[in-house]
């Protein structure tokens, strides 16, 4: 007989939309207390000496010279005795409830990340819970189950875990009866930082780009026209998955210098942009800002990159303003929205990261395409009543 015939465990958790038990399509937040209830059930009269409940996080990745798992987060509660039966005899077909509250921590504990980093910045970023991530039976927005875009070689779980134990006198160790876990689904605050990406130079952002203004015919030269994109500020990813548009404008600064004959200035024929999610992974651990790294035929090595839906911008005309006789200056405001999708906001773990960019496309007759590309930081809002608590945050026992 195994020990699952003598003893069924549930984990029902409370928090969920509407008090459901569907707390796999429910969002966990920074602060969210998460409150559940073990039930044990046994088939015949069995003594057990302890229930401890757990709150874990863990990550995996898969590489082709090898794989990482790392448990980043290991909350425990162990059951008060007193709530134990008599004797902590679990008798036959009787049912046992014991509750258990969790918080949703704002940092992890400062020993889960030690290794060497190259700023101050990376070990903060490491030590933020990141969010669920690559669980497609959890990964989801609002009540409903929805891709997050993970690659399949990146996962990051968190699980409630109900442990029974049974005390060894001679040698007096626990030992373990039974483990029961249930996923959840966990999406913690991010703070509007500036992107990490920016301390870099890497993964080709190009935020200014140069051209030559020819005529199509006889390629005689008009101008230089050159094109700044300021790099955005961050995407705000409202609280509780509400299905707002999120909006942004990013600004870019045109400057045209006349260098040949006359000539009409320039113009915008077509304008096009796509948010770009880039996800790094490694079997060891990232000291720096990750960097692309490609193989001997240009494949990815240690990323995967998902296009989201391209956007079209259309404007009447450029508004130039003179600087002098040769010179000339525009202004460009353009609104950028987030497709209705399941952003998963930017983080960076030991083992993962998870950024974002904005590529944008300009054709202006008589010159190459220009293509500019920055960093862009998804944030999520952090809800303001929601305080994590000293236990939650440094992770110790309750
Ligand atoms: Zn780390």
């Amino acid at each position: 007989m195994s020990i699952t015939d003598i003893f069924t465990v549930d984990i029902a958790l409370r928090t969920g939309q509407n008090n459901t038990h569907e707390s796999y399509l429910y969002s966990h937040l920074t602060g969210d207390k998460i409150h559940g209830v073990v039930t044990v059930r046994s088939h015949s009269d069995v003594q057990v000496d302890g229930i401890e409940v757990s709150f874990i996080g863990e990550e995996r990745t898969i590489l082709q010279t090898g794989k990482a798992h790392r448990q980043f987060q290991d909350i425990k509660v162990l059951i008060d005795e007193a709530q134990l039966p008599p004797g902590k005899l679990f008798k036959e077909r009787h049912k046992y409830h014991f509750g258990f509250t969790f918080e949703v921590p704002d940092h992890l504990s400062p020993d889960v990340c030690n290794h060497k980093i190259t700023s101050p910045a990376i070990r903060l970023a490491h030590l933020r819970p990141p969010p669920s991530f690559g669980d497609p039976s959890v990964s989801g927005f609002g009540g409903k189950l929805k891709d997050d875009y993970a690659p399949p070689t990146c996962r990051i779980l968190y699980t409630i875990q109900a442990t029974l134990f049974r005390n060894i006198p001679v040698i007096d160790r626990w030992n373990i009866l039974l483990v029961h876990r249930i996923k959840l689904r966990v999406k913690p605050a991010v703070d509007e930082w500036p992107t990490l990406d920016l301390m870099s130079s890497m993964n080709d952002y190009c935020l200014e780009t140069d051209r030559a203004i020819v005529d199509s015919r006889s390629k005689e030269e008009y101008g230089q026209l050159t094109v700044a994109l300021e790099p955005p500020k961050g995407f705000r990813l409202p609280l509780r998955d509400p299905h707002s548009l999120i909006s942004n404008t990013v600004n870019l600064f045109l400057h045209y210098r006349v260098t040949g004959g006359q000539s009409d200035l320039p113009q915008l024929q077509s304008f096009r942009g796509q948010i770009i999610a880039t996800t790094f992974y490694t079997a060891s651990h990232y000291e720096d800002v990750p960097t692309k790294k490609k193989d001997f035929f240009g494949r990815p090595k240690n990323y995967c990159e998902t296009p989201f839906p391209p956007f079209a911008y259309s404007i009447a005309s450029l508004d130039w303003a003179a600087l002098d006789d040769n010179c000339y200056v525009a202004t460009l405001l353009v609104p950028v929205t987030l497709p209705r999708l399941n952003f998963i906001p930017s983080f960076h773990t030991c083992l993962t990261s998870r950024v974002y960019s904005l590529d944008l496309r300009l054709v202006v007759p008589g010159a190459a395409p220009f293509h500019l590309k920055a960093p862009v930081h998804i944030y999520a809002e952090r809800d303001p009543s929601a305080l994590p608590s000293y236990i939650a945050t440094v992770g110790i026992d309750a």
